[in-house]
C-alpha cells in the first residue's frame, strides 16, 4: 500500500500562443508566473509555470506552448477540467471578472455540494473554481486579486474515461479512499495531502478517445515528498503491472511517468528541490531559465522564443 503521495503536484497542458496564455494565468487569473524555461526534451518550446508565490506542489499549472498547434479534440483518457480552490463567497467576483476578461464557457455548477464555476481557458482548456471553506493556503496575491477571492491551488481533476474501474484500482492502489457517486462521476481523496486532494473519474461510455492539442492536458503530476519516497512509489507501482520511467531529473523536481489503463498520462514529481533552486524568490519567473544541458542553446532560444511581455 502506498502511503507516500501526498496530494497533486503540478497539471501539465498545451497551448497554442505563449504570451496570450502568460496574460490568462497571471492577468486574469492572477496566479505568478513561477518559471519561464523550455520543454527539456524539445528546447525550442517553451514550458511555463504559474501557481502561487512559491511554486508550492499542489498549486503548479504548466504549459508548453506550440506556436500553430490545432486545438486539442475533447474525449476519454484525459483529464478533462482542472478545478482551483478559492475561498467561500468569491465566485461573483470570479464571475462578474470573467465577463471584463471575455473569458468563454462561463457556468455555474455543483457537485458533491460544493459550488463551482466553469470556464475555459484560452485554447478552450477545461478549468473551474471551487469554493472551499477549509483551505488554508496562503495565495499568490501580486497581479490585482486580493486575499479574499485569490486561487488557492488546485483542489481536484476530473478525468473522463470509458470505463472507471481500473483507474480507481490504481488510485486506490496510490493511496487514495473513494468517498462517493454522484451520476456517473466518482469522487476521490488522499488523506493528509496538500490540499490539492481530490481526483474525480468521470464515465463516458460512448465517447471517442481524446485527440490532444492546444488546450489538453498533457500529464497531471501528483506529489511525493522526497526521491525515497519516489523510489518507494515506483517500486510499488511496478510490482502492480505498471510500465514506468526510470527517474528524470526535471531540475525543479524529479519525474517518474507512466500511462494509466484510462489512458491518462501519470507522474510522480518530488517537492524536492522546487523553484527556487536556481533564482532568487523574490523574481521567480521572470528570466528565461535552462537547464544545464541545453545552455548552450541560449542565444538561439533568446533569438527564437516568442517573447513574453507582461
Ligand atoms: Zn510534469
Amino acid at each position: 500500500m502506498i502511503d507516500q503521495i501526498k496530494g497533486l503536484h503540478h497539471v501539465t497542458a498545451m497551448a497554442r500562443d505563449a504570451q496570450t496564455n502568460n496574460r490568462f494565468y497571471t492577468h486574469t487569473l492572477g496566479l505568478r508566473r513561477v518559471k519561464k524555461t523550455v520543454n527539456f526534451d524539445a528546447p525550442d518550446v517553451y514550458h511555463l509555470y504559474y501557481a502561487d508565490g512559491a511554486g508550492t506542489p499542489g498549486t503548479v499549472m504548466t504549459y508548453f506552448p506550440f506556436p500553430n498547434a490545432a486545438r486539442g479534440r475533447p474525449g476519454t483518457g484525459e483529464v478533462g477540467t482542472t478545478v482551483f480552490s478559492v475561498p467561500e463567497g468569491s465566485l461573483g467576483f470570479w464571475e462578474k471578472r470573467f465577463a471584463e476578461h471575455d473569458v468563454t464557457g462561463v457556468a455555474r455548477y455543483d457537485r458533491f455540494g460544493e459550488s463551482g464555476l466553469r470556464f475555459e481557458g484560452p485554447d478552450g482548456d477545461g478549468l473551474a473554481l471551487v469554493e472551499t471553506v477549509d483551505d488554508a493556503r496562503a495565495p499568490w496575491t501580486g497581479n490585482g486579486v486580493d486575499a479574499d477571492h485569490a486561487i488557492r491551488g488546485f483542489r481536484s481533476v476530473a478525468m473522463r474515461l470509458q470505463d472507471t474501474e481500473r483507474q480507481a484500482e490504481l488510485l486506490a492502489a496510490m493511496g487514495y479512499t473513494e468517498h462517493g457517486k454522484e451520476g456517473a462521476v466518482r469522487r476521490f481523496r488522499i488523506h493528509g495531502g496538500n490540499d490539492a486532494n481530490i481526483v474525480d473519474l468521470e464515465a463516458h461510455p460512448m465517447m471517442t478517445h481524446a485527440q490532444q492539442g492546444a488546450g489538453s492536458v498533457h500529464h497531471v503530476a501528483f506529489a511525493v515528498e522526497d526521491r525515497a519516497a519516489q523510489l518507494a512509489v515506483r517500486k510499488a507501482l511496478l510490482e502492480t503491472g505498471q510500465q514506468i520511467t526510470p527517474v528524470i531529473d526535471r531540475d525543479y523536481f524529479w519525474a517518474i511517468y507512466f500511462r494509466t489503463p484510462g489512458g491518462v498520462l501519470f507522474e510522480i514529481a518530488t517537492n524536492e528541490p522546487g523553484f527556487a533552486r536556481d533564482e532568487d524568490a523574490a523574481h521567480l519567473g521572470e528570466a528565461l531559465k535552462l537547464p544545464s544541458q541545453h545552455e548552450h542553446l541560449r542565444s538561439y532560444l533568446e533569438q527564437n522564443l516568442q517573447p513574453i511581455t507582461d
